[in-house]
């Protein structure tokens, strides 16, 4: 279909366009040789975004890994993740992810008290069928506390092979893991796994953020979303929130709703994370 596109627009655009398929084929390789070589440890980091209750208080926050090649420079996860999970180096990366994440997340816990932290996990890695095993193995090692911590599935994880993804999903429940959908709203618009599935929280995708408060169809889609959330009795988190006004809109809908987003902050290393969102005592804890 693209060849055919391509040619319609004529013969020298037919090169132009063999040239740029050719340029991103060949950056998949060069990351993916790359992700085969990479030190997991010397080149990626797990950086952390607030996410912010309506007492400005960060009560939790979501784990954004951040590659930074020697060569390649700094590879946004939009681009590296997909090539990972075709070349499955996402297996080995996930299990990292949340070996770091988990010892974080049992750290600050004992230094700063209740703070819950989001972890990606990939369909990939969700349909391994050893994951919930190793996630079980990493709390054994970590000894971190699994209510502290929460794993960010998408629509896509729950609509294929619901029998064994709900078997899953609940062992990790019973053990005290919170479960989210991330990107709600985005993927399979089948509700039913809603009513199979024990479930914590669902993650407004920013996109249908992104135009409020002045577009009603987007308004119209968040006010159902957190409908349906609170007759389910979930937790919401807006993703994206970027100004006051989006901020305002979101309080209204619900007062209860969780923000995540450019508002409070953005990603940023541990470190920082922790000196502007968890050292001060609570009661100040005020965006920077
Ligand atoms: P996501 O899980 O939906 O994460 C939210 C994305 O929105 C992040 O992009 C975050 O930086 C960005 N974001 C948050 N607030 C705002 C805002 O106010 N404005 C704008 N413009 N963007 C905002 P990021 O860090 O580039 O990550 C992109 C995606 O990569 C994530 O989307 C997630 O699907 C994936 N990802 C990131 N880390 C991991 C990981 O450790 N494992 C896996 N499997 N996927 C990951
Ligand atoms: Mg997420
Ligand atoms: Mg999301
Ligand atoms: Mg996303």
């Amino acid at each position: 279909l693209a060849m055919h596109e391509a040619k319609n627009l004529g013969g020298n655009q037919v090169f132009l366009f063999e040239d740029k398929l050719c340029d991103v084929a060949k950056q998949r390789l060069e990351m993916l040789q790359a992700l085969n070589h990479s030190e997991l440890d010397d080149e990626f980091q797990l950086y952390f975004q607030a996410q912010v209750d309506n007492q400005d208080n960060t009560i939790g926050a979501e784990v954004l890994l951040r590659w930074f090649h020697p060569t390649l420079g700094l590879v946004p996860p939009g681009q590296f993740i997909p090539v990972a999970e075709e070349g499955r180096q996402i297996i080995k990366i996930g299990l990292w992810v949340m070996h770091k994440a988990f010892l974080q997340a049992k750290a600050w816990n004992e230094k700063h008290g209740n703070i819950k932290i989001s972890i990606n996990i990939s369909p990939i890695q969700f349909h391994e069928q050893s994951f919930a095993e190793l996630v079980i193995g990493l709390v054994k090692f970590t000894r971190v506390n699994p209510s502290y911590i929460t794993l960010e599935l998408t629509e896509s994880v729950l609509i294929r092979n619901t029998d064994l993804a709900l078997q899953k999903i609940q062992h990790l429940v019973s053990l005290g893991f919170n479960i989210s959908i991330d990107d709600f709203g985005t993927g399979y618009s089948s509700l039913s796994y809603l009513q199979k599935l024990p479930i914590h929280e669902l993650k407004i995708d920013q996109s249908f953020i992104r135009h409020v408060p002045e577009n009603p169809d987007d308004i119209a889609i968040v006010e159902s979303i957190v409908r349906l959330a609170q007759t389910k009795n979930l937790g919401i988190v807006a993703e994206g929130v970027e100004t006051q006004e989006q901020a305002d809109f979101i309080r209204q809908q619900h007062n209860e709703i969780l923000i995540q987003g450019y508002f409070y902050s953005k990603p940023c290393p541990a470190y920082e994370f922790e000196q502007n969102f968890l050292s001060v005592p609570k009661l100040q804890n005020k965006p920077t």
